[in-house]
C-alpha cells in the first residue's frame, strides 16, 4: 500500500496547540489520531443563549448564571452530620445578589475553585432559607479574568471529559482541529446515497455537532433527532453493514456443495423418531434443505426458544450431508451439552450404520488420538466436539457441513476456524438465546435467519415466582411436596465456593444444610471442577431418577434434558440476565407435569431488580424477555462478554434507530452485490 496518508490519519499532535501531555490525556479516552479528535462528538449540549447574571436569576428556572467566587469552602452540619462543598457567587457586575452551589461531595474541580474566579454553572435555581441555590450544578470555570460577555455564547458542546483535561480545552481543541482539517474529511458515502436522502456532507454534519448553530432546536439536538445526526447514525450503520455484505459476499460466491435429497436414511430417521415435526419444525428444516441443495454454501442461523426443538433439525440436515458421503461435524460449548447431542443423534440414527466420534478437551490421550485418527481417515463421519473440534491438530477427510449449537458462546473467529477444515462446508448454527431482531441484524447480519417460532405440543408454561432470601423455609416446602410426589429438582448457584468480596451463599457453603432440610432424599451435586467422568456419572444418576435434587452450577444451563424434574431453584437469581434465567427455567418443563422456577432474590438493590425478576413471572417468551434485558441491561450483558461480534456505536442506538439500520443494510447489500468500489468510501473499514 502507498504510505501518502490523509492527513486525518496523522497523529493528534499535529493539531496546533496539542503536545505531549495533551496527548496523553487524550489517549486516555481513545482518541490518538486527529480523526478520532474530529469524530469525538459531544456528549450534550448546553443552552447558552441567554446566560443569567447572578442578580438576575429567579427561583424555579433552569439555566446558565455567569458569576464570581466570593467563598468556596466544605461545609460540616453538626446536626445532620452531612458533608458539603459550598460555594457563594456574587455578581459579575458587582450588582445586589448571590448564589450558592452546593455539593455533597467535593466537586472534582475543588482545587481550582478559588476565590475570584469566574465561572458558569448550569443547573435548577432552588430557594434555600432566604437565598438562591444550585445543588450540583454542572461547572465550567472561565478564569481569573472576565473580559468579553459570555452572554449570547450560544449553545455550547459539552464533551466528556477526563481529569486534567476540560470543557474549555476539549472545546478549543477540537474547534481548532475542525478549522485545519475538516476540508480532509472524504465523504464515504456513495453519491447516490448522499443525494437520495439529501445527506449533509459528513463534515458538515460534524460541524453541526461540534457547534450548533444558535438557531437550533435544542429539543432535537438533544434527542439526536437532527438530520446531521442521523447522517452520522447512518454512517455508523453502513459502514457495519458493508463489512457485514462483503463477508457474506466472499462465501455466497465461493462453491460450495450441492447436496442431493436423503432418500433412504430419512425414512429409518423418521420411524426413530417418537413424535412428528411442529409446522415451525418442518418450516426451518425445509429452508435448510433449500440451501443445502443449492451451490452456495449455506450460512444459516436458526433462532428459536428453549425447548422449541432445534437439534432434531439439525440431526435431519445432518442426515443429507451424511447419505451424501460427506463428514457432519456438531460443536457445543460444553461437554454435558454435546454429550446430550451425541445420545439423541445416536438413537436418532440407529440402524443407519453411520460410525460417529467424539472429541473434547478432556479425553485422554489414547482416545483422542483414535479420535483424530477416525476424523482424519474418514472412518467417522459424524463428528461431535467441544472447542477442541477446532484446534490446528484436527483435520478432516472431507467435511461438508458443520453445526455449531448455543453459537452465541463461540466467536465469529473460532467459527470460521472450523468452518476452514472443510472445502467451503455448509453451516448451520443454532442459538436459544433469542436476542432481539434489532440487535440480531447487528450480531448476524451475515446469516440467514430461520425461527422455530412454537413448542412442541403440551408444553405448559412453567409456573414462575420470586422469592425473597427470607421465604427460603416456604420455598423448601413446596420443593419437598414436588420430590414427595417423585419428581426431581435443580437448585442452581452462582458459585462453587464462598466467595469473599461477593458475598453470595455458594454451592459447597449451602450443601450440608440442603442435604438435612431435604434428609430422606437423595441430594447430590455437580459443577464445571470435577472431571468429566464426575461429571458423566452425577447427571446419568440424575437422568435414571436416582438422584432426586441436584444442586448446581449453571453448567447445566444448557443441554440436560430429564422430563421427570419439574422445579428449577434459582439462587442469587438477581446476579443472572433473563435470558440466562429464562435458559434455566428451560431445563424443567419437559414432561407432561406441571413445572415451576422459583427464583430466590437475596441481594436487592433497587427496586428495579425485583422488577425485572418479577418479569419472569409474567412473561413466557425468551424474545420478549431478551427485549425486556435490552433495555434494562444493555446490550453487552444480554450477549455476555464472549459475545464478539457486537459492534460499539457512537451516536447510534438500539432500538430507536432501526430503520436506519435496515436502510443502511439494504444499501449496502445492494451496492456490494453491484460489486461497488468501496476503496475510496472507506480507509478503515474493518473486514475480519
Ligand atoms: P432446543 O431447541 O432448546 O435445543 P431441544 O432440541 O433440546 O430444544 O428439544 C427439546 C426437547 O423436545 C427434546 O427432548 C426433544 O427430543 C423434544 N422434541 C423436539 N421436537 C419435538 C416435537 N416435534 N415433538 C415433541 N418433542 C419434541
Ligand atoms: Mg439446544
Amino acid at each position: 500500500m502507498e504510505k501518502n496518508i490523509s492527513p486525518l490519519q496523522k497523529p493528534l499532535r499535529y493539531v496546533k496547540g496539542v503536545g505531549e501531555k495533551l496527548s496523553l490525556l487524550f489517549a486516555k479516552k481513545g482518541v490518538g489520531s486527529v480523526e478520532d479528535l474530529l469524530f469525538y462528538l459531544p456528549r450534550t449540549y448546553e443552552d447558552r443563549r441567554k446566560v443569567w447574571n447572578v442578580s438576575e436569576i429567579q427561583m424555579g428556572t433552569r439555566g446558565v448564571v455567569v458569576g464570581k467566587i466570593a467563598r468556596a469552602h466544605p461545609v460540616f452540619y453538626s446536626k445532620s452530620r452531612k458533608r458539603t462543598f459550598e460555594i457563594s457567587l456574587e455578581d459579575v457586575n458587582g450588582k445586589l445578589g448571590s448564589l450558592k452551589l452546593t455539593w455533597f461531595h467535593a466537586p472534582y474541580l475543588a482545587k481550582k475553585l478559588k476565590e475570584g474566579t469566574y465561572v458558569l454553572a448550569t443547573g435548577q435555581v432552588q430557594g434555600y432559607q432566604s437565598s438562591l441555590q444550585m445543588v450540583h450544578p454542572e461547572l465550567e470555570i472561565l478564569g481569573a479574568e472576565f473580559g468579553a460577555s459570555v452572554t449570547g455564547q450560544g449553545i455550547i458542546p459539552i464533551y466528556s471529559e477526563t481529569s486534567g483535561l476540560y470543557q474549555k480545552t476539549l472545546r478549543k481543541i477540537i474547534s481548532q482541529a475542525m478549522k485545519e482539517f475538516s476540508v480532509f474529511i472524504k465523504d464515504p458515502l456513495p453519491e447516490e446515497i448522499r443525494v437520495r436522502e439529501s445527506f449533509p456532507k459528513v463534515s458538515d454534519a460534524l460541524k453541526f455537532l461540534h457547534n450548533p448553530p444558535p438557531i437550533t432546536d435544542m429539543e432535537s439536538l438533544l434527542k439526536a433527532e437532527t438530520r446531521y445526526h442521523r447522517r452520522l447514525i447512518y454512517d455508523e450503520f453502513f459502514q457495519l453493514s458493508v463489512g457485514m455484505a462483503m463477508k457474506r459476499k466472499a462465501y455466497v460466491t465461493a462453491s460450495g456443495i450441492a447436496f442431493s435429497k436423503p432418500q433412504k436414511f430419512w425414512d429409518v430417521f423418521k420411524s426413530n423418531l417418537p413424535f412428528q415435526f411442529t409446522n415451525a419444525q418442518k418450516r426451518a428444516l425445509s429452508e435448510v434443505l433449500q440451501d443445502m441443495q443449492s451451490s452456495k454454501p449455506m450460512h444459516r442461523l436458526i433462532q428459536g426458544d428453549v425447548g422449541s426443538g432445534k437439534t432434531v433439525v439439525a440431526a435431519a440436515a445432518a442426515l443429507v450431508a451424511l447419505e451424501a458421503g460427506y463428514q457432519v461435524a456438531l460443536m457445543a460449548p460444553t461437554e454435558i451439552l454435546i454429550e446430550q447431542h451425541r445420545r439423541n443423534f445416536e438413537k436418532w440414527f440407529s440402524g443407519l450404520g453411520i460410525q460417529t466420534a467424539f472429541l473434547t478437551g478432556s479425553l485422554k490421550a489414547k482416545e483422542k488420538k483414535a479420535a483424530l485418527e477416525a476424523i482424519g481417515s474418514g472412518a467417522a463421519s459424524m463428528i461431535f466436539g467441544t472447542h477442541a473440534l477446532f484446534e490446528e491438530g484436527v483435520k478432516f477427510a472431507n467435511l461438508g457441513f458443520v453445526m455449531v449449537d448455543e453459537q452465541h458462546r463461540f466467536g465469529v473467529q473460532q467459527r470460521a476456524a472450523l468452518l476452514n477444515k472443510g472445502k467451503s462446508p455448509d453451516l448451520l448454527v443454532m442459538t436459544a438465546t433469542p436476542i432481539p431482531r434489532t440487535l440480531a441484524l447487528t450480531v448476524y447480519g451475515d446469516l440467514d435467519f430461520s425461527l422455530i417460532d412454537e413448542l412442541p405440543p403440551g408444553r405448559k408454561p412453567v409456573l414462575t415466582k420470586v422469592f425473597r432470601d427470607g421465604e427460603r423455609p416456604k420455598l423448601y416446602d413446596r420443593l419437598r411436596a414436588e420430590l414427595l410426589k417423585g419428581r426431581q429438582a435443580y437448585m442452581v448457584f452462582p458459585l462453587i465456593d464462598e466467595s469473599e468480596e461477593l458475598k453470595l451463599k455458594s454451592l459447597n457453603e449451602m450443601l450440608p444444610s440442603i442435604k438435612e432440610a431435604f434428609d430422606g432424599f437423595k441430594v447430590d451435586h455437580l459443577h464445571g471442577r470435577m472431571t468429566s467422568e464426575e461429571k458423566a456419572s452425577v447427571l446419568e444418576r440424575f437422568r435414571s431418577g436416582e438422584i432426586h435434587l441436584l444442586v448446581s452450577t449453571t453448567v447445566v444451563e444448557v443441554g440436560v434434558d430429564v422430563p421427570n424434574a419439574t422445579v428449577m431453584v434459582v439462587e442469587h437469581a438477581e446476579r443472572f440476565g433473563l435470558s440466562q434465567l429464562h435458559q434455566l427455567r428451560g431445563r424443567v418443563g419437559r414432561g407432561a407435569e406441571e413445572s415451576f422456577c422459583y427464583l430466590v432474590a437475596s441481594h436487592l438493590g433497587t427496586p428495579e431488580i425485583l422488577q425485572r425478576l418479577q418479569s419472569m413471572e409474567k412473561i413466557h417468551d425468551g424474545f420478549k424477555l431478551a427485549e425486556v434485558d435490552l433495555e434494562m441491561r444493555g446490550p453487552g450483558e444480554l450477549l455476555g462478554t464472549r459475545q464478539s461480534g457486537l459492534p460499539v456505536f457512537s451516536l447510534a442506538r438500539l432500538p430507536r434507530d432501526l430503520p436506519l439500520l435496515q436502510m443502511a443494510k439494504k444499501d449496502a447489500e445492494d451496492l456490494v452485490s453491484r460489486g461497488y468500489d468501496f476503496r475510496d468510501s472507506f480507509e478503515k473499514i474493518v473486514l475480519n
